[in-house]
C-alpha cells in the first residue's frame, strides 16, 4: 500500500489496523444489501475515534482537527465509506460551541461514549435548495415548547441517530433585517418524535448513504432543546462548516490514495500485448497526474486543519481543500475505472462502489459553484451574484 504519510503515524496506524479488519467483502455485502455498517461503526465508537472533537472533559479525545480528519482520511483510505458516521464526529460542534452548560453536560458525555448517536442535521429543504436563508420549515414559540412544521429533504444517517440537529426559522424572512437573521437550531430527539408528528421517508440513492426526506407536522419540541439564541441558528450553523469542509476533504484525499494504490498495483499487474498496462504512458501518465492532484488537495487540507487548529480564520482554506480533494478524488476514481477496464464495473473488484461513493463530494455538503462564489465575492472581491 502506498504510505506518504509521514505525520500522525501511530494515530494512522492504529485506524488503519481496525478498519483492515472490514474487508472489501464486508463493504460489498452492505452495499448490495443497502445496509448499514453497524459493526464498523460501532467498532469506530468503542475505540474512541468518533469522539475525537470532544473535550476531554467531556469524556471525548480532545484531539485536533488535522488528527482528526487523519481518522476519516484512514477510513476512506481502507476502502470504507466514512459517510455512514462522520456526522457522528462533528454535528455536535454546535451543542459545543453554542450549547448551554446544561445542554453540554447532558449531551456530550453520551455522545462521546457512544450511548448517543448525533449523526444528523437537517438543514437542506426541496424548495430553498442551495439558498438555505430561503427555508420554510417554521417553529413557533408556545410556551415551554416549540410547534414545528415543514419538511427536509436529504437528512442523513436519521435512521441510525437519537438525536437530530434541525434548523428552522423563528421569525418569517419578510419580518427580519438581513435574510440570514431569524433561524435557529434545535436538538430533536428522534425516537420521541416519531409518534409525535414527525415522518421519515429514506431516499433511495446512487450511493448506499443512508438518506432521508422528513415531515414535520405539529411536531413539539421542548424550548430547552433550542440551542444558543433564538434567530442565529444560521451563524452557528455557518460557525461549524469548516470543520466539516476539512473532514470531508480528508475522506476525499483517503479516496484519491485507495484508488491511485488500485489503480498503479493492477497497471503493473495486467498484461496485454505481452506487457504490463502500466507500461504504457496512455495508462501510466493519467494515474500519475491524479496522484500529483491528490497531494497537491492534501496540502491544502493540511493548510486549513494548521489553521483551524490554531484557531485562526481558515474559510477560504478550507473551501478550497473540499474543492480540490473532492476534485482530485473524482478523477482519481476516473482514471482508476479505466485502468481497470471492462473489471472496474465487476462489483468484486469495489472500484465501481467507491467510484459511486466519491462522486457524492462533489455535491454534498457543498456543490463547487457554491465555494468558487464564495471564493470569488470573500476572497478575491468580486460582485455577489446572489
Ligand atoms: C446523498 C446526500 C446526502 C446529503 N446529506 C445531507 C444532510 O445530511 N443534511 C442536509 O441538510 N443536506 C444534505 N444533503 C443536501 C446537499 O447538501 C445538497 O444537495 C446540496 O447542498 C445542493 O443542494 P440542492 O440539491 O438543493 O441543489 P440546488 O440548490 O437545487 O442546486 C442545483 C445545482 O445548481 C447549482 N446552483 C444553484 N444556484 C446557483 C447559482 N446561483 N449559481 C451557480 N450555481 C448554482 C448548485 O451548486 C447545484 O450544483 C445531502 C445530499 C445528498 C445527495
Amino acid at each position: 500500500m502506498l504510505d506518504h504519510s509521514h505525520e500522525h503515524l501511530d494515530l494512522r496506524h492504529a485506524v488503519r489496523s481496525l478498519c483492515n479488519t472490514f474487508t472489501g467483502e464486508y463493504w460489498r455485502k452492505i452495499d448490495d444489501e443497502r445496509g448499514y455498517p453497524e459493526e464498523f461503526v460501532r467498532a469506530l465508537t468503542e475505540a474512541g475515534w468518533l469522539a475525537a472533537l470532544i473535550p476531554e472533559q467531556y469524556g471525548g479525545s480532545g484531539l485536533s482537527i488535522a488528527e482528526a480528519s487523519v481518522i476519516m482520511e484512514e477510513i476512506n483510505r481502507s476502502g470504507a465509506n466514512a459517510g455512514s458516521c462522520h456526522g457522528q464526529m462533528y454535528n455536535m460542534g454546535t451543542i459545543l460551541r453554542h450549547g448551554s452548560d446544561e445542554q453540554k453536560k447532558k449531551y456530550l458525555p453520551r455522545i462521546a461514549a457512544g450511548e448517543l448517536r448525533m449523526q444528523s442535521m437537517a438543514v437542506t429543504e426541496p424548495t430553498a435548495g442551495t439558498d438555505t436563508t430561503k427555508i420554510s420549515t417554521f417553529a413557533v414559540r408556545k410556551g415551554d415548547r416549540y410547534v414545528v412544521n415543514g419538511q427536509k429533504v436529504w437528512t442523513s444517517r436519521l435512521q441510525h441517530s437519537d438525536l437530530m440537529v434541525l434548523l428552522a426559522r423563528t421569525t418569517p424572512l419578510d419580518k427580519v433585517a438581513k435574510k440570514s437573521e431569524g433561524m435557529s437550531i434545535f436538538i430533536v430527539d428522534v425516537p420521541n418524535s416519531m409518534s409525535k408528528g414527525m415522518t421519515v421517508r429514506p431516499i433511495r440513492n446512487m450511493v448506499n448513504h443512508e438518506t432521508n426526506e422528513v415531515f414535520m407536522d405539529n411536531l413539539e419540541i421542548p424550548a430547552e432543546n433550542l440551542i444558543g439564541e433564538e434567530g442565529k441558528g444560521f451563524k452557528y450553523l455557518l460557525t461549524g462548516l469548516n470543520a466539516e469542509r476539512i473532514l470531508i476533504a480528508a475522506e476525499c484525499v483517503g479516496d484519491g490514495y485507495w484508488f491511485i494504490d488500485k489503480a498503479s498495483t493492477y497497471a503493473s499487474e495486467r498484461v496485454v500485448f505481452d506487457r504490463p498496462i502500466g507500461q504504457n504512458q496512455g495508462i501510466q501518465f493519467p494515474i500519475a497526474r491524479a496522484y500529483v492532484n491528490v497531494e497537491a488537495a492534501n496540502l491544502m487540507r493540511f493548510k486549513a486543519a494548521s489553521l483551524f487548529d490554531a484557531a485562526k480564520p481558515c474559510g477560504a482554506e478550507a473551501n478550497m481543500a473540499k474543492l480540490l480533494a473532492a476534485d482530485a478524488s473524482w478523477e482519481a476514481a476516473n482514471v482508476c475505472l479505466q485502468t481497470h477496464g471492462g473489471f472496474g464495473f465487476a462489483a468484486e473488484y469495489d472500484v465501481e462502489r467507491k467510484f459511486r461513493e466519491t462522486r457524492l463530494h462533489s455535491v454534498a455538503p457543498v456543490s463547487p459553484n457554491m465555494i468558487l462564489s464564495f471564493i470569488g465575492q470573500k476572497v478575491l472581491g468580486m460582485p455577489r451574484t446572489f
